[in-house]
């Protein structure tokens, strides 16, 4: 195979980035664009030794499950990769990938039949039974879901100022609009910054030349309250004077076109670092609050603009529902919530838990967790600043408090084994496992199901509806719990006892 050639493909699956995976001579060849089913004409782009990549040339017959992606620039930005696939097919592709690694790396037989759905974002794959696919997106439509949104600043080919987004791996802007994952706002703040900008002459930011003010402009929508944060990323220290007297004015205006939207806070965050990272170290309002609030379940959140908050509130009240429903409290339990963040698992099991602890790597993630704990009244929780592996086993070796449910939420690449250990010899009854990558979740399980704890039930969770991330909630308990509650047992505890 050669670079530059051209080739007729059937496209069979999709990678985690959302790409086609087809076949040319036992090969095995990327294609971006692609839908499993396809039929396609591709141009070789790279030949690796194990594979190759290609381009999408000609679509020769499009798969059943293809759709005309929603948004107008799709195949550009680097934002969503499914797009083009209907969303039911999104979600079988989401489920199969899950499964695939349980029964793969997990070393788990028949994994289909402990789960339990897959829930998407207004529907679950259950519920769209034998719809064909292009009935379901009828019924269907993730969109505007995303209560955060980073529109990079540039200008467009005219030379006028324009926010968007990056095209897939590289730093050339898309100018937008509006984003259809997030809030209709963002239409009105977007038009009425670029307007201010050229107005006022605010340079932007250029990331060769590193000159320039405006890089970036972030925007957080509470979806319950209705508040709304814009924070202004600047190469600098301050606006231009006189600048933010007309931001001030404009941005309410713009905020209140949109129905049950107020604008709560405007910052400006301070980022004169060469780097990728979005937000710099700094930030300080200009109007209103430094913070917005919204809410998951009957928990009040503040947050600000560097805060760390899941970004799907729908599903992501949906998921922790599930976490908590899997974690059977009564009122009784001291739960383990290891890898917290800002303590938002933590704080919505401790509504039906005798105390919970959680644990966080990030010192402001804690003063973030610890702060909501106060802003809801909640006094059963008590949070640690640490790693995981680190701070589980030595509070285990002092505290002689029972353990009856952990329950983990790792980054993506998983459990750390050393704090696998300590849960297996935690033993506690119930164990719930809310994981981001299917491949080191079921790394993790197999270890845990080699070491005494049995696998009950797992759902599935769409997050990140477009994107080709998915999360899995996995409930396990412990052969342990089960000789407790086993009534041949009973006359042992009675003694003891
Ligand atoms: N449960 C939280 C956040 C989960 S994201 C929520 O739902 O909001 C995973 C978290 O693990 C991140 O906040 C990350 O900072 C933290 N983390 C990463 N490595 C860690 C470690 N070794 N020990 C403890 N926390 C860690």
């Amino acid at each position: 195979m050669d670079k530059n050639e051209k080739y007729v493909i059937e496209i069979e699956d999709m990678t985690e980035d959302g790409s086609g995976i087809g076949r040319i001579d036992g090969l095995a060849v990327f294609v971006k664009d692609t839908a499993p089913g396809d039929k396609a004409e591709v141009l070789i782009t790279k030949v690796k030794k194990n594979l190759a990549y290609a381009r999408l040339v000609n679509l020769l017959e499009p798969a059943p499950s293809r759709i005309t992606p929603a948004c107008p620039v799709a195949r550009q930005c680097g934002g969503c990769t499914l797009q083009h696939i209907s969303y039911k097919r999104e979600l079988e592709l989401k489920r199969d990938r899950v499964l695939n690694c349980l029964s793969r790396i997990g070393g788990i037989e028949e994994p289909g039949k402990y789960l339990e759905d897959v829930y998407g974002y207004g529907c679950t794959l259950s519920e769209l039974g034998d719809k064909s696919y292009s009935e379901c997106e009828t019924v269907t439509k993730p969109v505007r879901y995303r209560n955060k949104m980073q529109f990079p600043a540039g200008r467009d080919k005219e030379g006028n100022i324009r926010l968007g987004f990056y095209a897939g791996r590289t730093h050339s802007l898309i100018p937008l609009d509006d984003c259809i994952n997030g809030h209709e706002v963002n239409e009105y703040i977007i038009s009425a910054i670029c307007n201010w900008a050229e107005k006022e002459g605010i340079s932007i930011y250029n990331e060769e030349t590193r000159k320039g003010l405006l890089r970036h402009v972030l925007t957080r929508v509470g979806y319950k309250t209705g508040e709304l944060m814009v924070c202004l990323v600047i190469n600098g220290d301050n606006l231009p004077k006189n600048s933010e007297e007309g931001l001030k004015k404009v941005l309410p205006e713009a905020a209140s076109k949109s129905e049950g939207i107020t604008l709560k806070s405007v910052v400006i965050n301070k980022n004169k670092k060469n780097t990728n990272k979005i937000l710099g170290e700094e930030t300080y309002t200009i109007y209103g609050d430094s913070y917005i609030t919204d809410y998951i379940g009957d928990i009040g959140f503040q947050i600000s603009a560097q805060s760390f908050f899941q970004v799907n509130p729908v599903q992501t009240e949906k998921l922790y529902q599930k976490a908590l429903d899997y974690a059977s409290l009564t009122g009784e339990e001291n739960v383990w919530d290891m890898y917290c963040g800002i303590g938002t698992i933590s704080l919505f099991l401790s509504q039906r838990a005798k105390e919970v602890y959680g644990v966080e790597i990030v010192p402001q993630a804690i003063q973030d967790a610890e702060k909501n704990a106060e802003l809801n009244q909640i006094e059963n929780v008590q949070f640690f600043t640490g790693k995981a592996e680190e701070v589980v086993p030595a509070w285990q070796k002092e505290s002689a408090v029972p353990i009856d449910v952990v329950v983990v939420d790792p980054p993506r690449k998983g459990c750390d084994e050393t704090l696998i250990q300590t849960i297996v010899e935690i033993k506690p009854d119930r164990m719930v496992y809310v994981s981001c990558d299917p491949a080191t979740l079921a790394r993790d399980l197999k270890i845990l199901l080699e070491q005494g704890f049995t696998l009950e039930k797992l759902s599935i969770y769409d997050q990140f509806c477009r994107s080709s991330h998915v999360e899995t909630v996995v409930l396990m308990s412990t052969d342990f719990s089960r000789a407790q509650v086993h009534p041949c047992r009973k006359p042992m505890i009675m003694k003891n006892g």
